[in-house]
Formats: structure tokens, C-alpha cells, sequence
């Protein structure tokens, strides 16, 4: 078993093309280098600490993943699989202070019998404001710092997101989490070469970006976008129940 507390760090939001271009002259034979794989990942969503579910959170989850969708911009493509409802209750912060400590895990005894293999886990719990802060936990998601490659042997324990039921409103926290589930760091967090090769050239970049936090975020660059389709394809190939393939025209075109 992987001991957690060494190995993971669980990365948290507080609320405040690559270049597709369709080459006409690409003769007959080069066709298959210019497929491109689209992966199909999985959703399933719990809302905990419920009984019944509410027609409006579910609404919410699905604009949710529409905006997803949008913003991954058929790089990767997202389904919802199931909603679940769970009485289970505890809250994100505390879930979330949980995951840089303790070995033995609250979450585990309330997520464990309830997960899925094969989907990306989402799990929606109430939140709080944390006055040292002055913010409220929105999400957040228990990641391996370096060693991607046991996230398979890991499943389904490292296939989870966690949401605050108010994140659901703001749309961008699931994706910011997202990022994190598929590779990518807090720009704040990284050099200034690395912030450059994911296409974060500037403080605006930076400001803009999804991976950021505040009222502006509203994009992933194209170098985040194939950074993430490499992730899913190479890291979290055992979450790709399927893909689709087109040419790259197909997808420059619908662009
Ligand atoms: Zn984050």
C-alpha cells in the first residue's frame, strides 16, 4: 500500500493547440500522422451529505461539464457517467488538511466503498470560510508530486476531485482541478522557463490562467492543453475507456 502522507500533495483553489494547422499538400500516404487521438475520460459525481438529489445541483453539474468540455477544447473530451447521492458528511477543509497529515484517512471510510474504477471521482462536500484565509476552500485534488507512473497501480484511491457545493455556481474550480488531476502546477509554483514552455509569457498570461486563482482566469494555453492530453494519454491511460480519432483539419476547421 502507498503511504500517502509522504508522497502526495493535495493541491487546493481558495475562491477570490498546439498549432493545428491543415497543410493541404500533405500527400495520401502521411494521412495517419495527421490523426489525432482524442481521449474520452469519465465522470461519475457523489453529492455527499445528501439524501436525495437536488434538480438544481444536478443542473449545475452538467453546465459544469459543458464548460469543461469548452474549455479542454476537444483535446480531451469529458462524459458523465453517474450521480451518486451519499449521506457521508464532512467538510473540504478538513478533508483537505487531512491529506498533508494523518495516514489513516476519514475520507477513505467515507469514499472508499462508494468510488468507482475507471472514472474520474468527483466528489461534492460542504465547505467553510477559513478566517486566516479570508477565503473558502473551493476544491482540491490529491496528487503524486513526481512518480505519475503509479497513479495506475493507486486506482481508484488517486482518481478523486473534491468539490465545495459552491464551487458548482463559479464552473472554473473543477476545471483549475482538473489541471491539477492532468499535470499541471500553479504557475507561482514553477520557474520562469517552465511557466514559459506551458505559454505563460507575461503577468497577464498568469493572470488569465486557469491554473491561476482570482476574477480573471478564464483560459488554458495550447501548450497546457498538449501538456494534458500527453498526461492523460501517458499517466492516465487506465482512465481512457476509449478515444476518438479525426485529422487534424477536422479539428482545426471546427476551431
Ligand atoms: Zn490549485
Amino acid at each position: 500500500m502507498v503511504s500517502l502522507s509522504k508522497i502526495l500533495i493535495a493541491k487546493a483553489i481558495l475562491v477570490f493547440c498546439f498549432n493545428l494547422s491543415f497543410n493541404e499538400s500533405v500527400p495520401f500516404y502521411t494521412v495517419k500522422d495527421n490523426i489525432v487521438e482524442v481521449p474520452i475520460m469519465k465522470l461519475n459525481f457523489y453529492m455527499m451529505n445528501r439524501s436525495d438529489a437536488e434538480a438544481e445541483t444536478l443542473r449545475s453539474i452538467r453546465k459544469n461539464v459543458e464548460y469543461l468540455n469548452k474549455e479542454f477544447q476537444d483535446v480531451i473530451k469529458f462524459e458523465i457517467e453517474q450521480f451518486f447521492v451519499d449521506e457521508g458528511h464532512a467538510y473540504l477543509p478538513d478533508l483537505h488538511q487531512e491529506y498533508f497529515g494523518v495516514e489513516e484517512l476519514t475520507v477513505d471510510s467515507l469514499v472508499r466503498d462508494l468510488e468507482s474504477k475507471g472514472t474520474i471521482n468527483v466528489f461534492i462536500f460542504e465547505s467553510y470560510f477559513i478566517e486566516d484565509l479570508n477565503a473558502e476552500l473551493m476544491g482540491f485534488t490529491p496528487i503524486f508530486k513526481a512518480s505519475h507512473k503509479e497513479y495506475v497501480n493507486a486506482s481508484p484511491s488517486f482518481d478523486r476531485i473534491f468539490l465545495a457545493y459552491n464551487a458548482l455556481g463559479k464552473q472554473t474550480t473543477l476545471v483549475h482541478e482538473m489541471g491539477h488531476f492532468l499535470g499541471l502546477d500553479h504557475p507561482w509554483e514553477m520557474s520562469e522557463i517552465n511557466q514559459g514552455m506551458m505559454g505563460l509569457h507575461d503577468e497577464d498570461a498568469i493572470q488569465e490562467n486557469h491554473m491561476a486563482y482570482g476574477p480573471r482566469v478564464s483560459g488554458f494555453t495550447n501548450e497546457q492543453l498538449a501538456r494534458m492530453q500527453h498526461f492523460a494519454l501517458q499517466f492516465r491511460r487506465y482512465l481512457v475507456n476509449r478515444s476518438e480519432f479525426r485529422l487534424r483539419g477536422e479539428i482545426a476547421f471546427n476551431q
